[in-house]
């Protein structure tokens, strides 16, 4: 297996969209937004693939002015992007780290420039199996290789319409706990 890795460059928006519905959702504020001139965006430089989950698609924009990480970042979460990549990205620039915005394709992609790296991992680069001994990860993040910055949540629906917090003065931690 040949993973392609794209690192988002300064003029670039990587996002990753998990639905049909996200893409539907991207393609209507990127419509918007470049009728508006809120974003300026090169000839051919947008560009759409399958990834290797069925039914996710990675969006590659390509726009005429750079900015910042963060403020790509925004921008990424506002398209639509997968919410927990673009905050991980967000923390992964706090925390100084070049490479924050990064997709990882299964093959190259075709009419895409060519991918930043190549790694030849047996396995997407979710598990620790994986991320552990990455070269190329631990290349572009060092320490921080596979590092988790949030408790992954799966939100439970509520078991009751009583919101069990105290509200008008402190809410001791065990309280939080124990809700
Ligand atoms: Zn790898």
């Amino acid at each position: 297996m040949k993973w392609h890795w794209y690192i988002g460059r300064a003029n670039e928006l990587l996002l990753d969209l998990d639905s049909d519905k996200a893409l539907w959702y991207a393609a209507q504020r990127l419509r918007r937004n470049l009728r508006r001139g809120f974003l300026k965006v090169e000839k051919d430089g947008v560009r759409l693939y399958r990834s290797l989950q069925a039914g996710h698609y990675h969006l590659f924009i390509t726009m005429q002015r750079e900015m910042p990480p963060i403020e790509r970042a925004v921008w990424e979460l506002y398209l639509g992007s997968d919410m927990k990549r673009a905050q991980y990205n967000i923390m992964r620039t706090l925390r100084g780290l070049r490479a924050a915005d990064l997709i990882i394709a299964d093959h190259a992609y075709p009419g895409l420039r060519a991918a930043d790296h190549i790694c030849q991992c047996d396995g997407k680069h979710k598990r620790r199996r994986i991320t552990r001994h990455c070269p190329i990860l631990a290349e572009l993040h060092g320490v921080e290789a596979g590092a988790e910055y949030f408790a992954i949540s799966r939100d439970a629906k509520p078991r009751t319409a009583r919101l069990r917090l105290p509200v008008g003065g402190p809410i001791p931690i065990s309280t939080i706990l124990k809700s």
